[in-house]
C-alpha cells in the first residue's frame, strides 16, 4: 500500500485520514521533517492556510515541504491546503506565504461573509462521468491559472475550484466530508503513477 501522508499542523487532517484509510493506504500523520521523508504522498487539508503557514514555519516544515514539491513529491490540497500549494495569495494576510507549486493565483475566503459555506453539483470529467457534490467552506477560488497549471473544475460562472499539475492537486472544495472519494482515488493514482 501506499504511504499517504496528511500534515497535521492544524485542520480536519482527521477526516482526510481515515477517507485514505478507507481505500486501502497505510496512513500516517506528518508534523515534522522525518514524518514527510516517509512518504510516498502527502494531502493539506482545509483549516485556516494563515495558521497553517504559520506552524510550517514555526516546526521547520515549510523548508523540507517546498523541497519535496520541487522533488515531485505528489500533494493534494484542499481549501487552505490548495492556498498553501498556490504561487500566489491575492488577498494573504499579514506575511502569509504559501509553499507554491501550483502556477495559479488564489483568493481566500472568495465568497464573502454572505455565504460563508454552500453546496453544488460539479462537473468533472477528469475524475468520471456523474457530478461532484461538493461543498464549499469558507473557501478559496483560483483566480487565475498559469500556463502550467490545468483547471479541471469550474462553477457555472467559470470561476475555477479545481486544478492539476504534474503530481500536484488542488481543490476549493472537501471532498473529505461527502464520502465520494474519487478525489482521494484520483491522487492515490498519481501517486502510484509517480
Ligand atoms: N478560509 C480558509 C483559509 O483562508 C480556508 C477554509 C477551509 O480550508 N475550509 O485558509
Amino acid at each position: 500500500a501506499p504511504k499517504v501522508g496528511v500534515l497535521a499542523l492544524q485542520g480536519d487532517f482527521r477526516e482526510h485520514a481515515n477517507v485514505l484509510r478507507g481505500l486501502g493506504a497505510e496512513v500516517s500523520l506528518v508534523r515534522r521533517p522525518e514524518e514527510l521523508s516517509a512518504v510516498d504522498g502527502l494531502v493539506i487539508p482545509g483549516g485556516e492556510s494563515s495558521v497553517m503557514d504559520k506552524l510550517a514555519r514555526a516546526f521547520g516544515l515549510a523548508e523540507p515541504l517546498k523541497e519535496a514539491i520541487h522533488a515531485g513529491l505528489p500533494v493534494y490540497g484542499t481549501c487552505a491546503g490548495l492556498i498553501m500549494l498556490a504561487d500566489s495569495i491575492v488577498d494573504g494576510i499579514r506575511g502569509q506565504q504559501s509553499l507554491g507549486g501550483l502556477d495559479v493565483a488564489v483568493r481566500r475566503n472568495a465568497f464573502g461573509s454572505q455565504t460563508e459555506s454552500f453546496e453544488t453539483d460539479l462537473d468533472i470529467p477528469a475524475i468520471g462521468e456523474h457530478p461532484l457534490h461538493a461543498v464549499f467552506i469558507r473557501a478559496p477560488v483560483v483566480e487565475s491559472v498559469g500556463p502550467l497549471a490545468t483547471p479541471l473544475a469550474a462553477l457555472t460562472d467559470g470561476r475555477v475550484v479545481a486544478v492539476e499539475q504534474g503530481n500536484l492537486l488542488g481543490t476549493s472544495f472537501h471532498p473529505e466530508v461527502t464520502g465520494d472519494m474519487r478525489f482521494h482515488e484520483y491522487f492515490l493514482a498519481k501517486i502510484h503513477a509517480a
